[in-house]
């Protein structure tokens, strides 16, 4: 738990969340504002704050987080269309929330990145 981490508060339970996963090293929830007809986040239980914090240690858990991707997507009839998986690193990569996490989009034809 870091404090004022809005990711960590959540894990934690002190802000409710659309949990739609959970075990003993991630959540997945629903993304409080949606940019496609599924959109929801994977996050580790334990504070990363950026892509750039990740050690070698964290490398399984971040293998986790995308296979728990990937089961959420299958659940949601995701696989055979097809769906993106997403990860914003500092300024310029879009990250708003400086705690990582995993961005699964899918349900609708999704615009080439940019
Ligand atoms: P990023 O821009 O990659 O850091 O993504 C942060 C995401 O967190 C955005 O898509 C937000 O809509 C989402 N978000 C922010 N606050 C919450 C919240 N309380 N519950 C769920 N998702 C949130
Ligand atoms: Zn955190």
């Amino acid at each position: 738990m870091t404090d004022n981490c809005l990711f960590c508060k959540i894990v934690n339970k002190q802000i409710p969340a659309q949990i739609v996963y959970e075990d003993e090293l991630v959540m997945g929830f629903k993304d409080i504002s949606p940019q496609a007809p599924i959109h929801q986040l994977v996050i580790p239980k334990q504070h990363i704050t950026t892509l750039n914090d990740l050690t070698a240690e964290d490398r399984s858990l971040l293998g986790h987080m995308v296979f728990t991707a990937s089961q959420l997507a299958a659940e949601q009839a995701l696989s055979a269309p097809g769906y993106r998986l997403v990860m914003n690193c500092n300024q310029d990569g879009g990250q708003t929330v400086f705690h990582v996490h995993l961005h699964l989009l899918g349900g609708r034809q999704l615009t080439h990145l940019g």
